[in-house]
């Protein structure tokens, strides 16, 4: 495989990016200058032999060839370093982002193997030492340094047990001009699994610190314990009162702020930075599990190589899903990608019509908050990649939106659009039965946000085999998973014995009695793979049963953080300028 270095830029969908920016730049500055997102000014193209031929490496050395495909302004040996810690014994299965296989021609695409169980860990645990790398070799802050004085990476035996470079700041003298270290704070608007994952990424990082604003109507007890016990001397947690949206407005309305920033800078030398979905740092690991994924699939002689695959994520921000567009733009057999929604139906009808369109559309709590969404930001990236890549009409179809909250795409970009993507939606309760349903039926256990994806792809599918993506484990939503298999209605109050247990002891009694019922398909749940069965039906690795020790641990952990905040741009440029103190 090629090891040769290509450096590849960036410039941005609304077009206000005049000189392109490296890999380094685009995702220190997360977004771009007026409000638009990077995207490489050049999509490798990778060959089916090659596409193929990564299913006999391991998940690291993937991802490190797809990123020096893309053109990542760093030298492969660093790149493969910084991937072996990305995806290393920080996951809890060998394969990082495994495939199981549920019916003869469905599989599920596991991504909550990482710490926090929730997909947002593949590419979270993967920005953070990019980012490290990119401030400390100045890239991000230094444009002018010339290509031969780029810092080399340090030399492998320098490495620390995990595979590790130390820091390499003393290398100043690279860069030229010898700047002050800056610091960056890294504020995140969740709405559940973002800000854990980016919580367990950034913890304890140099030069960075971590804020996070999630929404106090809007998340899960899981999600808010795991958030509140996070560790780390560099990490704050705040509530806003409000939902996701406003929440997300808020926190993007103060980073806009150009006094707020400048603040920032003078009084605290602190440049505010994003981890949130639109930094292309998250989005290019996101497309690495899709083009895992296929290899995986060929390497398993579950696919010939060639032959098409359907997609079906269950979609929020957009950006999951258009990373599987990508991995199809630069050459994997993908054939159709299934948008599947929530009861926040948004995006199923802008597929469906064209008309992007949040005028007098409520905001509904689902059993799957990680998608209670009405603007979805990364869909202004494929909407680009749609239309031919101008930048006019995304500025014509975001002002609209801003100012109208309504936007309609012309034909053309239309029929690009149909071309790639069906969508449609299932409601809270069809999301509840279907978990019941497949557990029924196959003895595995979805969480709601997967079981909403495997409810529209068992609608939309055609001839191809579906990939369904699974986004979280089934434990980070137990008390919806409770309801699910009780056949109870989405909302309903848990009977009395059950919300008495709290959201952590009820996992526990799920997965002992989930497995109970189960194992009629599962002999022996302690030596847990165990072969097809017959009938068409298939026994599983009972482990998706078992509670992944973070989650199972989380009553044991001490509460450290309750600070709530009005939902507004001001109320949370307070509550960081009053946080940042006690994280620095
Ligand atoms: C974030 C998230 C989603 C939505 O992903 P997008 O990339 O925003 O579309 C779906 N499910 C879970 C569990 C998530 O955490």
């Amino acid at each position: 495989m090629s090891t040769m270095d290509y450096t590849n830029t960036y410039t941005d969908t609304r077009g206000h990016t005049t000189e392109p920016l490296t890999f380094s730049q685009a995702i220190i500055k997360g977004m771009a200058q007026g409000g638009g997102l990077f995207v490489p000014l050049v999509l490798p193209q990778l060959s089916l032999d090659e596409i193929v031929g990564l299913g006999s490496l391991d998940y690291g050395a993937q991802a490190a060839f797809i990123y020096q495909r893309f053109g990542v302004d760093l030298p492969a040996e660093q790149v493969e370093a910084l991937m072996a810690e990305a995806y290393a014994d920080n996951f809890d299965a060998a394969e990082i982002a495994p495939i199981t296989q549920v019916t003869p021609d469905t599989w599920v695409l596991e991504l909550w193997h990482g710490p926090t169980s929730a997909f947002k860990d593949m590419a979270l645990q993967c920005l953070p030492p990019f980012f490290s790398a990119a401030i400390e070799d100045k890239k991000g802050t230094d444009p002018q340094t010339p290509p031969s004085l780029r810092a080399e990476p340090p030399e492998a035996a320098q490495r620390d047990r995990r595979g590790r470079f130390p820091s390499v700041l003393n290398r100043t003298h690279l860069s030229g001009t010898a700047p002050a270290t800056r610091n960056y704070l890294i504020l995140v608007a969740t709405s559940g699994d973002t800000g854990k994952a980016a919580l367990e990424g950034f913890k304890d990082r140099a030069h960075t610190r971590i804020i996070v604003f999630y929404p106090q109507d809007g998340v899960s007890d899981i999600q808010y314990r795991q958030m509140a016990t996070q560790q780390g001397d560099n990490v704050a947690v705040i509530g806003v009162l409000g939902n996701f949206d406003d929440c997300q407005t808020a926190v993007k309305a103060a980073f806009n702020d150009p006094a707020f920033n400048q603040a920032l800078a003078s009084e605290h030398n602190i440049q505010l930075s994003s981890a949130n979905s639109i930094n292309w740092g998250r989005l290019l690991p996101q497309v690495v599990y899709y083009v895992s994924a296929y290899a995986q699939l060929v390497h398993r002689g579950a696919l010939a190589p060639g032959s098409e695959l359907d997609i079906c994520v269950p979609t929020g921000n957009f950006g999951n899903i258009l990373a599987a567009f990508y991995a199809g733009q630069i050459g994997v057999p993908i054939g159709r990608l299934f948008c599947a929604s929530n009861e926040n139906r948004v995006l199923t009808d802008f597929i469906n019509t064209g008309v992007y369109d949040i005028t007098n559309r409520p905001f509904r709590l689902t059993p799957s908050p990680s998608m209670d969404i009405l603007v979805s930001s990364n869909l202004e990236r494929q909407l680009f990649e749609l239309n031919g890549r101008d930048p006019q009409r995304i500025r014509q179809w975001m002002g609209d939106l801003a100012a109208t909250r309504r936007f309609q795409v012309d034909r053309d970009t239309f029929a690009a659009l149909r071309a790639s993507f069906s969508a449609d939606w299932v409601s809270s309760d069809e999301c509840l039965m279907t978990i019941k349903t497949v557990f029924d039926a196959h003895g595995y256990l979805l969480d709601p946000h997967t079981a909403v994806a495997w409810k529209v792809a068992e609608r939309l599918r055609g001839e191809n085999p579906v990939l369904v993506v699974a986004t979280a484990h089934w434990a980070k939503f137990g008390a919806d998973v409770y309801r699910a298999l009780n056949g109870l209605p989405a909302g309903s109050a848990l009977p009395a014995e059950a919300a008495a247990l709290g959201d952590v002891a009820l996992n526990h009694l799920i997965a002992s009695t989930a497995l109970v019922s189960g194992g009629r398909y599962c002999f022996d749940t302690s030596t847990l793979t165990i072969p097809e069965v017959s009938g068409g039906r298939y026994c599983f690795d009972t482990s998706t049963l078992a509670i992944p020790a973070p989650l199972a641990e989380l009553n044991d952990l001490p509460i450290r953080f309750t600070q709530t905040c009005e939902g507004t741009a001001q109320a949370v440029q307070q509550a960081v300028l009053s946080t940042l103190p006690s994280i620095s």
